[in-house]
């Protein structure tokens, strides 16, 4: 992802405060001005001591209205005054305009007005706010503030009244504030964590002063700085903020408990990364890893660093809640980038400085128990940890780049690999279709689809409805991607000579009654799969073929007799993922007339109301989709294909006959996810070869 031209400046380039602080007046006008220069005509005498107002910044929480004058905004002076008086003059005002206050009456009348409330509701509102103000208030109360300022609208959303959209049941302080930000005009932004600058937004602002006045910077464009804020009309805060960056600042409304998530996340992180770095005096090159081992004499100097064990700690947990099936890790020519994969794609999140990299690929070896002197050869290993009670397995690959070694780090959530296999989103016939062929007591039943298409949790899935106390299955695995206790698991070593081949060949010897062997690549392995199968063994794999069909000629090519695989296969079953549309956001949606004949849906009968896209919101991280289903295409081998494989018929009629038996194309059960709003036309050109049109 690319980012601005600006927002990384900021990255290296962070402005110093430009403006000096300067405490002037007396007594109930004492006040504290910033300024470029020394004002003319004013006699600076600090009349409190340095550090009176907190460091970080302007005091914490309530409305500008109530600041008085001690903490008043901005200063104007009038040098013509002779005296060297001055005025006053708050610009909270004209900096935005308040067109509805931010008061429970400005509120409620905004909701009232939008018709989120009803009058009576509202009234309601009005009348016992303040009540509800005190007990927030008290439930606020933290270390960090004595004396926390409760928003309007979080007192609004405290009443639980029933919500006006269908979706939800009470009226919550999102859908507050999309209402009253449009009467307010100021605008309502949800944080994505994902497209913050990380580094950035710690760069600008402190954590305790972004905690004590709740915001987070969002972004930058145009020379002005967007502010996620609970209370956007701050107008101290504001101010403080637009001296210290030199941006003009804009405020927008934001939630508490994201805005203190995001601080929680990106802060603790980003902290971690850089007191690290300020413990490092010398800048290790990433080229000259070679040299920080010798010096560490292999031992954990770098992983003791509790800073960078902080920082891994808290990646990870990041990535797990952000549903991310793996971290990339990526050093680079100047820093090392972030990034995590949800759903299928990936979304860069922190950026590492250099001098700090070399730590994080150690402790990341460490905890994978892999080798931390060699970063010449590519190397695996595996982690176990816990997350909110789930045992969660975490394999890591290293490999030498460019700039230093890349890790990636795969989540595997045993929760979501091994499914039940009516949770994997396939339709009720083919499901039956599915378990019929799994019950056949010995066969080879293939899997195929690229990279990606779902095929190791099917696997899972399926080993795991044939796990019973009484069966032996045994997986042959490159490498092992989840242990299951129930499971006898080989992990494919090629160094030390471990095939597939290989192991397929020894683990006939002990019987097993179930094997599923990884991956089906050469005509050894293809052997020893055919004949486990003849000697009484059900057997799982997968090939690399586009089609269901594509898999008996891709083992016709290999070498593989006809008559043997004619006896042997049960099914064929090809796969793809597809990203299902956001329960949070979707919307109904068209499609155009050419693309219903693409995908033969023109016809007159065909329902296409329940068409639906996703909008984009919090949920879903603004794409639209939340989630995956898997759809199928099962090549369920009946004698009349066996026949026809025995023949060595081709491709194109063995698909024609098997889909003329009941076999669903998966461009079919595509359709059947669009028709019923589950997934968008999109979703599908991008995942289903176009080979399956018409
Ligand atoms: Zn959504």
């Amino acid at each position: 992802m690319m980012r601005s031209i600006e927002s990384d400046a900021l990255l290296y380039h962070v402005p110093k405060p430009r403006n000096k602080r300067y405490d002037v007046g007396h007594g109930p006008f004492a006040a504290s001005v910033w300024a470029k220069h020394d004002p003319p005509s004013v006699r600076i005498s600090p009349l409190r001591p340095r550090g009176a107002r907190p460091a970080g910044g302007p005091p914490p929480g309530s409305s500008p209205t109530t600041r008085g004058g001690t903490t008043l905004a901005r200063l104007v002076y009038s040098t013509a005054n002779p005296k060297g008086n001055y005025q006053m003059r708050d610009h909270t005002s004209s900096m935005t305009q308040q067109r509805v206050p931010l008061t429970l009456e400005g509120v409620a009348g905004a909701l009232e007005h939008a018709g989120v409330l009803t009058a009576p509701q509202a009234a309601e509102v009005i009348q016992h706010g303040r009540k509800k103000e005190a007990a927030l208030r008290r439930s606020l109360k933290s270390k960090d503030s004595e004396d926390p300022w409760v928003s309007p609208i979080e007192i609004v959303a405290s009443f639980g009244l029933p919500s006006k959209n269908p979706r939800r049941k009470t009226l919550e302080e999102d859908e507050i504030c999309e209402a009253y930000s449009g009467a307010a005009g100021v605008p309502f932004e949800r944080i994505d964590p994902l497209k913050l600058n990380a580094r950035s937004v710690c760069m600008i602002v402190s954590k305790p002063f972004a905690r004590k006045n709740l915001l987070v910077p969002l972004r930058i464009e145009s020379g002005e700085l967007t502010v996620a804020m609970v209370n956007p009309f701050d107008g101290s805060t504001i101010h403080w903020l637009e001296d210290f960056t030199g941006y003009t600042i804009k405020p927008a409304l934001g939630l508490r408990h994201e805005i203190l998530k995001t601080i929680n996340e990106v802060f603790a992180f980003e902290h971690s990364i850089i007191k690290a770095e300020k413990l490092k005096t010398h800048i290790t090159d990433l080229g000259n890893l070679e040299q920080l081992v010798d010096i560490a004499g292999g031992q954990e100097i770098e992983a003791s660093n509790r800073h960078v064990v902080n920082a891994i700690d808290l990646l990870l947990q990041y990535a797990y809640d952000q549903r991310a099936s793996d971290i990339h890790i990526e050093p680079k020519r100047t820093h090392a980038v972030v990034r995590l994969r949800i759903d299928g794609r990936l979304h860069a999140t922190h950026s590492i400085p250099k001098p700090v990299y070399p730590s994080i690929v150690s402790r990341v070896k460490i905890l994978a128990r892999m080798d931390i002197a060699e970063k010449r050869k590519p190397q695996d290993g595996r982690i176990k940890t816990k997350f909110k009670d789930t045992e969660i397995e975490l394999r890591v690959s290293s490999v030498p780049m460019a700039f230093g070694e890349k890790l990636v780090i795969r989540i595997f959530d045993p929760t979501l690999l091994m499914q039940d296999l009516s949770a994997l989103g396939i339709f009720p016939e083919q499901l039956k279709t599915l378990k019929r062929c799994l019950g056949h007591p010995h066969g080879i039943i293939l899997l195929t689809g690229p990279t990606g298409s779902g095929k190791t949790t099917t696997l899972y899935s399926a080993l795991r409805y044939l796990s019973t106390p009484d069966v032996n299955i045994t997986t042959i695995e490159d490498p092992i991607e989840m242990v299951y206790e129930q499971f006898n698991q080989i992990g494919v070593q090629h160094q030390a000579g471990l095939t597939f081949a290989t192991a397929l060949r020894n683990v006939l010897r002990q019987d097993p009654d179930i094997i599923m062997v990884g991956e089906i690549r050469d005509r050894e392995t293809a052997e020893y799969a055919i004949q486990a199968a003849l000697t009484g063994h059900l057997v799982l794999s997968t090939l690399h073929t586009n089609t269901a069909a594509g898999a008996i000629t891709r083992l016709r090519d290999l070498g593989i007799e006809p008559f043997l695989l004619a006896s042997t296969l049960i099914a064929v079953i090809a796969q793809r993922l597809l990203r299902r549309v956001c329960s949070s956001c979707d919307e109904p949606a068209e499609i155009s007339p050419e693309s219903k004949r693409l995908l033969g849906i023109d016809k007159g009968g065909i329902d296409c109301a329940g068409l639906r896209t996703g909008a984009g919101c919090e949920i879903c991280r603004h794409t639209g989709y939340s989630g995956r289903t898997a759809i199928m295409e099962i090549l369920d081998v009946s004698d009349e294909v066996r026949g026809m494989i025995r023949d060595g018929t081709d491709d194109k009629r063995l698909e024609a006959v098997a889909r003329r038996a009941g076999a669903q194309p998966l461009m079919t059960s595509a359709v059947r996810h669009l028709l019923d709003g589950r997934t968008t036309l999109e979703e599908i050109f991008r995942v289903v070869p176009l080979a399956e049109l018409k």
